[in-house]
C-alpha cells in the first residue's frame, strides 16, 4: 500500500513509523530484524531502507604509489526491503539516489523494485562523496532529485527511456522527497530551498519526510512557509533521540542541523551516556508528544540500525 493510502487511513491520528539502515557488509540481516522486531507493537504501516552508494578508499602502498578502491559498505537495500515485506507483511520504503546511477540503472532498480511487490520510493540526490566536496551526478544521471522524480513520474505513466517500447506497462510508485526545516546545507537561502522543494512536489512526489530537528518550532515554521508557497502535500516530521556525547558535535557536523541550547547544557552535564541516553529519549518524547497534538500525519524516527530508545520513546507516545 502507498504511503499516502497510511496517511489517508490515518484518518488524522498520528502513526509511528521509522526508518533502518542496511547492515555493515559482512554482517547478518538478522541483526536488522532484532532491531526491527521490538517496535512492531507501534505498529508501523511502513519501514524505510536507506541506500548508501559506493565511497572511495585511498590505500597507500609500499612501492609509495596510492590505490584508489571503490567500496559499498552498506548494500542491500532492495534485498532488505523484500525481506521486510516478506517477512512482516508491512511495507517498505527504499531511498533511491541520483549519485552513482545512470538513468537507465535507475529504471532497472524501480524496474526491480515494481517485481518485487514494492509500492513506495524515497527520491533523494544523495551527498557527494566523502573525497568530493560537491555532488557530481554521473554522466546521464540526474543532478537533482526533482530529475529523478520526474523519471519515476514518467514511469508510472508508462514512458521507459527507450521510445521504442510499445504496449509497456505503467509502474505506480507513491514518492516521497526530503525536505530540511534548518535548509539543505547547499542552499543559498530557505526561501530557494523551498522553491526547489516545491519542484519536487510539482514532478509529482506526494509526501514530504523532514530532516532531523530537535525544535518543533523549525518544523513548524518550515510548515508554514511551504503551506505559503502552495505546497499542500503532507510533511512528515523526522526525529532522533541523542544517545550519546559525541553526536553534540557528529550531528550538526553531519546534518547540518543546530541543537537548542537547553538540550546541549543538559547533555554537556550528564556524567556518563547512560545518562545522555536518557536526556535524548526525554527530550525526543517532549517533541513527540508536541507533534502529536498538533495533527502530524506520521512521527518518523531515524533508528539508525538502534531500536532500544525508539521502543522507549514510542512506548510513552503511541
Ligand atoms: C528524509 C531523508 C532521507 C535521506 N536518505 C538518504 C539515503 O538513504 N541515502 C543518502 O545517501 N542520503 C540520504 N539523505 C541525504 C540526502 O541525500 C542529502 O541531504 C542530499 O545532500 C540532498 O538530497 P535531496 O534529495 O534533498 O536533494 P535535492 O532536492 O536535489 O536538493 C539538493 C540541493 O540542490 C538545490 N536544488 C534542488 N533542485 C534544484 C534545481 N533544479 N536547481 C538548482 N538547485 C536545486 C536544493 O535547494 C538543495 O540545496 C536523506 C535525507 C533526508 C532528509
Amino acid at each position: 500500500m502507498k504511503v499516502t493510502e497510511h496517511i489517508k487511513n490515518g484518518n488524522g491520528k498520528t502513526q509511528f513509523s521509522f526508518e533502518i539502515l542496511p547492515p555493515l557488509k559482512g554482517e547478518n540481516i538478522h541483526s536488522i530484524f532484532e532491531n526491527i522486531d521490538p517496535l512492531l507493537e507501534f505498529k508501523p504501516p511502513y519501514i524505510n531502507v536507506t541506500y548508501h552508494r559506493e565511497e572511495y578508499v585511498f590505500k597507500d602502498l609500499k612501492d609509495g604509489l596510492i590505490e584508489k578502491k571503490v567500496v559499498r559498505k552498506r548494500p542491500g537495500t532492495v534485498g532488505i526491503c523484500a525481506a521486510i515485506q516478506n517477512r512482516y507483511e508491512v511495507d517498505a520504503v527504499p531511498h533511491i539516489l541520483c549519485g552513482g546511477f545512470t538513468k537507465e540503472e535507475t529504471e532497472n532498480f524501480l524496474i526491480d523494485l515494481q517485481f518485487l511487490g514494492i509500492d513506495n520510493v524515497m527520491a533523494l540526490r544523495g551527498d557527494a562523496v566523502k573525497s568530493e566536496t560537491y555532488f557530481s551526478p554521473e554522466k546521464n544521471g540526474h543532478k537533482y532529485a526533482c530529475d529523478l522524480v520526474s523519471q519515476i513520474n514518467f514511469l508510472n505513466k508508462g514512458a521507459y527511456l527507450d521510445d521504442e517500447l510499445q504496449h509497456t506497462f505503467p509502474t505506480d510508485f507513491c514518492v516521497g522527497v526530503a525536505g530540511y526545516p534548518e535548509k539543505h546545507m547547499e542552499a543559498p537561502s530557505s526561501e530557494s530551498d523551498i522553491h526547489f522543494l516545491k519542484k519536487k512536489i510539482k514532478n509529482g512526489a506526494e509526501y514530504i519526510v523532514t530532516q532531523m530537528f530537535f525544535d518543533n518550532e523549525k518544523y513548524f515554521k518550515f510548515v508554514e512557509k511551504c503551506r505559503a508557497e502552495g505546497i499542500t502535500v503532507p510533511i512528515v516530521p523526522g526525529l532522533k533521540p541523542i544517545a550519546v556525547k559525541s553526536h553534540l558535535n557528529l550531528i550538526p557536523h553531519r546534518f547540518k542541523v543546530d541543537l537548542p541550547d537547553a538540550l546541549v547544557m543538559e547533555v554537556v552535564k550528564a556524567k556518563d551516556n547512560k545518562a545522555v541516553r536518557q536526556i535524548g529519549i526525554d527530550w525526543c518524547v517532549k517533541q513527540s508528544q508536541e507533534l502529536v497534538k498538533a495533527g502530524v500525519p506520521f512521527l518518523h524516527y531515524y533508528s539508525m540500525g538502534k531500536s532500544s530508545n525508539i521502543k522507549e520513546i514510542a512506548s510513552q507516545v503511541f
